[in-house]
Order: structure tokens, then C-alpha cells, then sequence
């Protein structure tokens, strides 16, 4: 008798290991959805560290916010987004009709059907980037003063790009520093932010190298959005060589958004014309990624050097 042959269906066969896979099991925890993780103690403890290693960076006079997961949908409307990155917005959804349809909703589905259809958008969005929600606030507060604004604010960001590698997430964390002013003051404050990035880089042992970039924009036009993007120069990126030098993961972004957000939002500078922003953002979860790929999962083996930096010879803060 021949034992027939089964061939593996794709679906049933094995997926590639990615070079990041051997860091899963002592950094994140499955949560049943790609790019969603829940995040272990020794994981989120260097989070915290290199939160407060960036804090420690920052500029003076720059006035601190945290956001929360989710902003105005207007206000992203406002601000462009559904123009570029249509295809990675989240938006909030909720049973918004009468008593009796959102019974008829749930009955649906305790009967194996779909409850889903009876949702209808909310108010809310899932935050794409830190900074949106930064630039009505500031223009709420009248023309900027000498010098411009500057904010350091951090969210939780949504993108719908799921991906079952550990540095492409759903869900993750995004500190930014903001500077609202005219043209030098941006251009000012991006130099001096791509020289200190490169330096906490290299404090931290990681190796990187800053490039021109574009923002992933939706579609055949947003080819061309992304060109101009680039040779307009107004997004470099620090690169880390995770998987391979010729696809190394953006772990900062360095963005001019020109007089975008000046306009959009009435924010003028103190010479009256409308303002011009840039954000320099760290990605929180792909930096710590970063770091376990580089160094280990045994902090005590960690560089000194890495260790001092993050003050890992104190005491854990908060978690323990
Ligand atoms: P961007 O606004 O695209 O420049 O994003 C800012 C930073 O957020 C990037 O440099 C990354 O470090 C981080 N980031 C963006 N998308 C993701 C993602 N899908 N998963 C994890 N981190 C991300
Ligand atoms: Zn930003």
C-alpha cells in the first residue's frame, strides 16, 4: 500500500521565521490579533527608561501634553489626513440607534449573525500620530509669540497595517517633540533634533543611519506625493538595520510640514505670516524592539554604556 502524499496547503504551511520572532516570547504576550500586543515587565521597564532618557532631552521651554488613544474625526479631517493615509485610519464605531436596534443588534448576533452592520461612525478617531491634536491647541491660544512654541506630547497611534512582525504594529506608541514658528525656527529646531537623535543612537549601541524618506501615501497619486516629499527633503528617517541593511526598519522621523498646519489651523507667526511645524517623532516600541534585538534579552548584559544611559542600575520605576 502507498501512503498518498499530502501536500501542505499555503495556508497550513509554515511562515518563514522573521529575525525578530526570537524576541517575542520575552517581550510581548498574543492578544488574537496581528500587530496588537500586550507587553511584558521587562519590555514596558525600558520603555520607561527611554522615555525618560528622551525627557532628559528635552529642549527648555517646551510645554508637555499626553493624548489620549483617540481625537476629534473633525479635527483629522481638518488636518488632511483622508487626503494620504486614507487606507490606515481607524475610526470609532458604536451602536448609536434606538433601544430596540441595538437589541435587534445583539440578538443578531447571539443567533450566529453579524452584529456589525448596525454600527455607525462616532465622533472619534483612533490617533494615526502624536502631533495631530498639538496644532488647534496651539492656534487657540492666538499668533505665536518670538521664537514659536514648543510641545512635547505623546499617544498611543493607531495604523490599520496589520503585519506579524514584532516592529510593524497596530497599535504603538509615539512620543514627538513639536515646534511651531517661522521657517528658521523650524529649520533650527529639526538640525538640532536630527544631531541629538543620532547621539542618544549611538549612546544606546544601536546602529542606524539617517536617510531622505517618504510617508507611505495612499495610491497612485501618492507616488507622487512621496517624490515630491523627497526632494523637497521634508522627511528623514533613522534607520536601523533589524532585519537587513537593504530593508532596516524607521525608528525616528524628522518631518517639516512647511506652512501646512499654519494654514490649515490659522496659526501665524509673530511677523504674521501663517506658521510653519515640524515634529521629530520616536517610535517608542520599535526604539525598545531595537534595543532587545541589539543587546539581548538579559539586561544585566547589556553595555554599560546602554545601562548608565538608561539609569537600568536604579531602581525599576513603577512596574516591579
Ligand atoms: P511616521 O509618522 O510614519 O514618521 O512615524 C513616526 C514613528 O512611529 C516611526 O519612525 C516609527 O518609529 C513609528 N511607527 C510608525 N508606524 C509604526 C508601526 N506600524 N509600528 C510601530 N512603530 C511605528
Ligand atoms: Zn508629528
Amino acid at each position: 500500500m502507498t501512503i498518498p502524499v499530502l501536500k501542505q496547503s499555503p495556508a497550513l504551511a509554515p511562515q518563514p521565521a522573521d529575525p525578530l520572532d526570537h524576541l517575542a516570547d520575552a517581550l510581548f504576550h498574543r492578544m488574537g490579533a496581528d500587530g496588537v500586543y500586550a507587553r511584558t515587565a521587562l519590555y514596558e521597564a525600558v520603555v520607561e527608561r527611554l522615555a525618560a532618557l528622551i525627557s532628559r532631552h528635552r529642549d527648555d521651554n517646551t510645554e508637555v501634553m499626553r493624548f489620549p488613544p483617540v481625537m476629534s474625526r473633525a479635527q483629522l479631517e481638518k488636518s488632511g489626513y483622508l487626503k494620504s493615509f486614507p487606507n490606515l485610519l481607524g475610526c470609532v464605531c458604536g451602536l448609536h440607534g434606538s433601544e430596540r436596534d441595538i437589541n435587534d443588534a445583539v440578538r443578531r448576533f447571539d443567533a450566529g449573525g453579524d452584529w456589525t452592520s448596525s454600527l455607525s461612525p462616532a465622533d472619534l478617531v483612533l490617533s494615526p500620530a502624536a502631533c495631530y491634536p498639538v496644532y488647534p491647541i496651539a492656534a487657540s491660544r492666538g499668533p505665536l509669540p518670538v521664537g514659536g512654541l514648543r510641545f512635547d506630547v505623546a499617544a498611543d497611534c493607531f495604523r490599520r497595517e496589520p503585519s506579524r512582525h514584532l516592529d510593524r504594529l497596530q497599535s504603538f506608541r509615539m512620543r514627538e517633540y513639536v515646534c511651531i514658528g517661522t521657517p528658521d525656527d523650524v529649520a533650527a529646531f529639526r538640525e538640532r533634533w536630527m544631531d541629538r537623535a543620532q547621539g542618544l543612537a549611538r549612546t544606546l549601541g544601536l546602529s542606524f543611519r539617517v536617510d531622505h524618506a517618504s510617508d507611505p501615501f495612499f495610491g497612485r497619486v501618492g507616488q507622487i506625493k512621496a517624490v515630491s516629499q523627497k526632494q523637497q527633503a521634508l522627511k528623514f528617517e533613522l534607520l536601523i538595520p533589524l532585519r537587513s541593511e537593504e530593508q532596516p526598519t524607521a525608528c525616528m522621523s524628522f518631518n517639516y510640514h512647511r506652512e501646512h498646519f499654519g494654514t490649515t489651523w490659522g496659526i501665524t507667526d509673530a511677523n504674521g505670516e501663517p506658521a510653519h511645524t515640524g515634529c521629530v517623532a520616536f517610535g517608542m516600541d520599535r526604539l525598545a524592539v531595537a534595543l532587545f534585538h541589539t543587546h539581548g534579552t538579559d539586561l544585566a548584559r547589556w553595555p554599560v554604556q546602554v545601562r548608565e544611559a538608561l539609569e537600568l542600575a536604579q531602581p525599576a520605576p513603577m512596574i516591579g
